[in-house]
């Protein structure tokens, strides 16, 4: 998934990202990631729908998240039958493609500097 919208972290809560509007210049949505737990995946970790729970502009702060997620996920969330699915919105996939790309970097420089077979050109 391609995410052209802004991003930035929230200076209050380590899992919650502030994700511009694609169509509306100055508007934000707040995405909690780890709210809403739907399982557990299968290396034992536990997964979170995440949840977009506000909206702000320059003149106003709103409680709610995204009418697609308050309309069409959040009831589709609540709906037993779909127990243990996902449904998250555009704003809660950029959040989690944002922390995607800068864990599996960290990631990878991790694994070089553990990796015990080197490559010929950094060898001494
Ligand atoms: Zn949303």
């Amino acid at each position: 998934m391609k995410c052209e919208m802004r991003i930035s972290p929230d200076d209050n809560s380590l899992t919650r990202f502030w994700v511009g509007s694609e169509s509306e210049s100055g508007v934000e949505y707040l995405v909690d990631l780890a709210a809403i737990p739907v399982g557990i995946n299968r290396r034992g970790t536990p997964v979170y729908n995440g949840a977009c729970i506000g909206r702000r502009s320059e003149t106003e702060w709103d409680h709610h998240g995204c009418k697609h997620f308050q309309c069409v996920q959040g009831p589709a969330l609540r709906n037993p039958l779909n127990k243990g699915r996902t449904f998250r919105c555009k704003h809660i996939l950029c959040a989690r493609k944002f922390i995607e790309e800068a864990a599996v970097d960290g990631m990878i420089q991790q694994l070089k500097v553990m990796n015990p077979n080197l490559d010929e050109d950094e060898q001494t």
